[in-house]
């Protein structure tokens, strides 16, 4: 069994605590990998490596192109590690093998993106404002200091990724903190960043729980920035405690997408692609196309439809190619899942399909629950408006464009959306009237690191990807020179400066 110490300023060191933890493979329950567990102490030893990192100016000194050198390599290191990262991947993850394979592949491109992204300080002139015998302005891109990432456990290597990648590329430096249920990627990857020779103290990787660890890590008052990826619940809980010293902050956080299908659409496609976008990764994706909403047109074919297929999908251990649906992350997760199948029957929605728990005795250690489909359910209803974040679709009906609209942005969240649709225009009218990040158009899931991800209402705040991801990572800061206007003509000469 490999073992897993915190990685602080390029040495790879046991917790202060002592504290130790092993994962859990979710297909049977065995121990994957044992991991050294950071408490506050080492939360603080981290912090000071990356504060001292980004202040002596060893990463926000070097040129865009020498950042990005460094950031390009890591995304090619973890392909040259491919193969046994996607088998750790699906050990301590649950992840089908199918899935991980794409996961660490879409790792290694977000790190050649963002290298691509690398930017240093930088100055933009504002030529609208500056005016030549007044003044000049122009507004500096700062990087923003120490971050603080905090990561789920759903996508373990891409969130890191996804932290690491934009926030290097704006020059910062980072203390990352995976999820307690998957650090093994993150802790190969801690491996990856030590073998490129980054500058001491600009990555520091420490697994931990997230009261002990992850509080520790965004009250703490030598980090700059928080970036959180993880459930609506603790980003709100992170939020205030960011709010005692104004730290900024951007949160990722959950969803309850609406993947609307109008009758014009192309049904064997839609069918497909609701599918994907519902049970990819057992139904464990932010942004899975969770609330079904069909034209009552073709309503029941289309579900009778979807149904027939979804039946087919193959439930077993992730690390077969043939496998479909993997267990959920763990007991607890299993838990909650069947608690909100169980408050479907109590509501008494039509069942199409699952329901409960698998009975199979080959399955029988793993956290699995069947593919669930709810039919007609009240969009006011428990299980049409929570998180379940397992494989359980609900679907409704609606009658005009407006009512979908209107049953699509009928919740807390605005992660994602999706139309499916012949008629391309009418696709984008109400694509235009969905309260989400991202709208799909006969498509589901295609993130595009270059294309900017979030969440409209409770499902976040800010943005992740692009130039506009990077920025998340700067601070911004305007500057006005005088350009020689004479002292009578100031813009304060008439005011309270005596003559
Ligand atoms: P979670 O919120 O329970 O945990 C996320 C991270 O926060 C973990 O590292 C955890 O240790 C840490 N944490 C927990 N309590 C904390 C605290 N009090 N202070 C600081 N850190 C704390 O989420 P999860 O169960 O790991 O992941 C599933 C959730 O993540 C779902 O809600 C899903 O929608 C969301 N998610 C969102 C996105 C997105 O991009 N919007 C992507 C993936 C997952």
């Amino acid at each position: 069994m490999r073992e897993y110490k915190l990685y602080i300023h390029v040495q790879f060191v046991g917790s202060k605590g002592g504290g130790t933890e092993d994962t859990r493979n979710p297909f049977d329950g065995s121990p994957v990998a044992r991991f050294a567990v950071a408490n506050r102490e080492d939360v603080d030893s981290a912090v000071a490596a990356a504060r001292g990192a980004f202040d002596s100016g060893i990463w926000t000194g070097l040129s865009a192109a020498d950042r990005a050198a460094y950031i390009k390599k890591i995304g090619e290191k973890i392909n040259e590690k491919a193969n046994d990262l996607i088998n750790l991947e699906v050990l301590d993850s649950g992840s089908t093998i199918k899935k991980a394979t794409e996961d660490i592949f879409l790792s290694a491109r977000a790190f050649s993106v963002f290298s691509r992204l690398a930017t240093g300080e930088n100055e933009r002139e504002m030529a609208d404002i500056s005016k030549p015998g007044f003044a000049k302005n122009y507004v500096r891109y700062e990087p923003a200091g120490v971050v603080g990432a905090i990561i789920p456990w759903n996508f373990p290597l891409k969130m890191a990724a996804w932290k690491l990648g934009p926030a290097l590329a704006a020059g910062c430096t980072v203390v990352l903190k995976p999820s307690e249920l998957t650090p093994v990627t993150a802790m190969e990857l801690a491996q990856i960043i030590d073998e490129i020779g980054i500058p001491a103290g600009v990555v520091n990787i420490l697994p931990g729980y997230g009261p002990e660890a992850g509080e520790a890590l965004v009250r703490h008052p030598g980090v700059d920035k928080i970036a959180f990826t993880g459930s609506t619940a603790v980003g709100k809980k992170i939020m205030q405690l960011a709010a005692e010293d104004l730290k900024r902050v951007t949160l990722e956080c959950g969803g309850k997408s609406a993947n609307i299908v109008l009758e014009d659409a192309d049904l064997e496609i839609a069918v497909d692609g609701s599918i994907y976008g519902m049970f990819y990764h057992s139904g464990q994706c932010c942004e899975a196309a969770t609330r079904l909403l069909v034209h009552e047109n073709i309503y029941e074919s289309f579900v009778a439809m979807l149904v027939e297929k979804a039946k087919r999908m193959k439930m077993g251990n992730p690390m077969e190619r043939s496998t479909d649906i993997g267990p959920l992350i763990s007991k607890k997760q299993q838990a909650r899942v069947l608690g909100y199948i169980a408050s479907g029957k109590k509501d008494g929605f039509r069942i199409a399909m699952g329901g409960g728990e698998v009975q199979s005795p080959d399955l029988s250690n793993g956290n699995f629950v069947k593919p669930t489909v709810f039919l007609d359910v009240d969009n006011r209803s428990r299980i049409a408006q929570e998180e379940i974040f397992g494989p359980v679709l609900v679907v409704s009906k609606f009658s005009s464009d407006e009512q979908a609209v209107a049953l699509a942005n009928d919740v807390v969240y605005g992660l994602a959306a999706g139309v499916w649709s012949r008629d391309v225009d009418r696709a984008r009218k109400i694509a235009e009237r969905l309260k989400a990040g991202t709208v799909w158009i006969n498509e589901w899931h295609l993130l595009n690191e270059r294309a900017p991800f979030g969440g409209y209402k409770q499902s976040g705040i800010g943005r992740e990807f692009g130039r506009i991801g990077v920025e998340e990572y700067m601070e911004i800061k305007h500057v006005h020179v005088d350009d020689g206007v004479p002292r009578q003509k100031r813009a304060w000469y008439d005011t309270v400066v005596p003559k």
